[in-house]
């Protein structure tokens, strides 16, 4: 077995056309050398502390982390994990980060994807004022950089955002007043944060929604959000997941408030393409572990990976992780081409919400596939903590719950083949690569999308996943 089959990340990326500068190469030396024994430690002690009084008994709710691990986070910021995007290569500077970054750690990723998230959101829909206050702090360079979060969830329910969302938003002169909780808060303890909130009289459903800036700080300099309590979670430890109080917090309004529900699922599609590349990040790092075990580990007379049976599973593998970067990878660059568009959208941006569905949905479960082959050619060393491939499957169980369970991107997915026919202009593509195939799914989506609501939703997910596998081996040329 040749270790270079499943070389470093910076190397797949370069060997997959995307382009590696030599800042990328120096974050890669880092996380090998020393990120990895800190994301390790933080991994078996459990996410930073909340600190929820100072010595005076005053609220501060503080999440504090160890030195080591705030320095891994600056770390990403200073290479560009936010500003890339908008002062220096563009998105696509920024997904290389979160490559390496989820190749070591998934969950270190998660506080640039909704920094990131929360920089575009500002820079689109900010009022002027608002973003030259912020924006600048989001895109800093150095270690005062300020930290972005996206909290749509409540404890009813993170699918079912329009009936769940009870958060509510009072005008107040040129600004906002909410009050609510959030459930799920990843990135809890970020400077600035994107709350989902309903404004008076707005209808209980998804179009009801508008999306709002919170600072962690009012303009008083009064504590701004609580953090009731941080999750325990059996992975994505490095990132902090908390439970969020709004007690009549200061907000600003972004966008025009008839197209809330578009900025928000905006903030949500940006994540879920950074959750397609760090679910590849994984799966390769999975692989790699599987390699570098499997060719050292003997049975039989020989490394085990040299056994057919397993040789062949890894090929397979090899193959579909390569086809789940493709389309990750895709999903990234039509985000560069129509990150800038504001409702009503052009064709091309539901191609892309079309691609980004299939991508989360796809390479989540590649993840997670990738994640337990892993654990089966360690045999009993994978379940043993001490050899961390474990670790891999606690990170890949959470890559297809947030940013939207597998069933919401296939019934979102759904609804953009049915309302737009985004397949149409997809399949026109990837028929350049294999039109028989193509075409022969394009006639098995038009006869599914004629079926009655019901039938329709209750079979969908086969033919998703056959259309995700299919645009990811096509755009991999082994269509
Ligand atoms: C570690 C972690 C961090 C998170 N961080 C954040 C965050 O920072 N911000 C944020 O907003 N949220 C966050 N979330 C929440 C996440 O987005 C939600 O968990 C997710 O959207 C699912 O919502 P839920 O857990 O309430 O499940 P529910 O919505 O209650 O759904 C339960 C099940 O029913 C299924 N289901 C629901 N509706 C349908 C349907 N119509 N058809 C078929 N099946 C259906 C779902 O797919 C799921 O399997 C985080 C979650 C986790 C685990």
């Amino acid at each position: 077995m040749d270790p270079e089959a499943v070389p470093s990340p910076t190397r797949w990326l370069a060997a997959h056309g995307v382009s590696v500068p030599d800042e990328l190469l120096q974050l890669e030396r880092w996380w090998a050398s020393a990120g990895r024994a800190v994301s390790e430690a933080v991994d078996r002690m459990g996410t930073p502390w909340l600190r929820m009084f100072d010595r005076f008994g005053e609220r501060t709710d503080e999440v504090l982390y160890p030195p080591e691990h705030r320095a891994l986070l600056v770390r990403g910021y200073r290479a560009g994990a936010v500003w890339h995007a908008l002062e220096g290569e563009g998105l696509e500077a920024t997904f290389r980060i979160g490559y390496v970054t989820s190749f070591f750690d998934p969950g270190a990723y998660c506080p640039y994807t909704v920094s990131l998230a929360t920089a575009l959101a500002v820079y689109k829909y900010a009022e002027p004022a608002v973003r030259e206050r912020f924006l600048p702090l989001l895109l800093r360079r150095d270690d005062g950089v300020w930290q972005g979060a996206t909290w749509m969830t409540e404890s009813a329910g993170g699918s079912d955002l329009g009936a769940a969302v009870q958060t509510t938003a009072q005008p107040a002169g040129d600004r906002w007043r909410l009050q609510g909780e959030k459930f799920f808060a990843s990135n809890v303890g970020a400077e600035l944060a994107l709350v989902a909130a309903r404004r008076p009289g707005a209808p209980r459903t998804v179009r009801g929604l508008n999306l709002f800036l919170v600072p962690r700080w009012s303009s008083d300099g009064r504590l701004n959000y609580r953090v009731r309590r941080l999750k325990d979670k059996v992975g994505t430890r490095s990132v902090p997941t908390g439970e969020v109080e709004l007690p009549d917090s200061e907000a600003y309004l972004l966008g025009r408030p008839e197209d809330g529900v578009y900025h928000v699922l905006e903030v949500l599609n940006v994540s879920r393409v950074a959750n397609a590349v760090g679910s590849v990040a994984l799966a390769q790092r999975a692989l790699a572990e599987a390699v570098e075990f499997g060719r050292c580990r003997v049975a039989f007379g020989r490394p085990v990976l040299e056994h057919p049976l397993l040789r062949t599973q890894f090929q397979a593998n090899l193959e579909r992780v390569r086809a789940a970067f493709a389309l990750a990878w895709y999903a990234v660059r039509l985000l560069e081409q129509v990150w800038r568009e504001v409702p009503p959208y052009s064709p091309r941006y539901h191609t892309f919400r079309l691609v980004t569905h299939l991508a989360k949905f796809w390479t989540a479960e590649v993840a997670f596939q990738s994640a337990r082959w892993a654990v089966d050619v360690y045999g009993g060393a994978g379940v043993l903590a001490e050899h961390g491939v474990e670790r891999l499957i606690r990170e890949a169980l959470i890559l297809p719950i947030w940013e939207g369970t597998p069933h919401r991107q296939v019934l979102d997915g759904l609804e953009v083949m049915v309302q737009k026919a985004a397949h149409e202009a997809l399949l026109d593509e990837l028929a350049r690569a294999d039109s028989r195939r193509a075409e022969a799914l394009r006639q098995r989506i038009r006869a599914h999308l004629e079926l009655p609501h019901e039938l329709r939703e209750a079979h969908a997910d086969s033919l998703f996943a056959e259309l995700a596998s299919f645009t990811g081996a096509a755009l991999s040329g082994q269509g």
